[in-house]
Formats: C-alpha cells, sequence, structure tokens
C-alpha cells in the first residue's frame, strides 16, 4: 500500500492512526490525508474542516 500526498507529492506520510480499514496519515509537509482499504478517501486540510460551500 503506498500512500501519496496530494498536497507535495510525499510518498511516506506517517500513519498515525487506524480505525478498522480507516487509517490517518501525516505528511511532513503538514497535510493529513484519510486512506480506507487502498484508497485516499480524503485530504482534511489544516483548518478548513467545515469550510464546505453550503450554497
Ligand atoms: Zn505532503
Amino acid at each position: 500500500m503506498t500512500i501519496i500526498c496530494s498536497a507535495c507529492g510525499w510518498l511516506a506520510p506517517t500513519l498515525l492512526s487506524e480505525h478498522g480499514a480507516v487509517r490517518y496519515w501525516r505528511c511532513v509537509c503538514g497535510q493529513w490525508l484519510v486512506s480506507e482499504a487502498d484508497a485516499v478517501t480524503a485530504t482534511p486540510g489544516n483548518s478548513d474542516f467545515a469550510a464546505v460551500p453550503t450554497s
């Protein structure tokens, strides 16, 4: 399984936590990555986690 940071292209973010098939990673650039099975499913930002447009 290879996780690639979508922000900087780093190939080996640090695995911080696992919940079943869901894994939480943090890159050296500060980007968080969430993967499920073998696919990255989310890349929440540092502070804009809830900044989803509602319009
Ligand atoms: Zn990165």
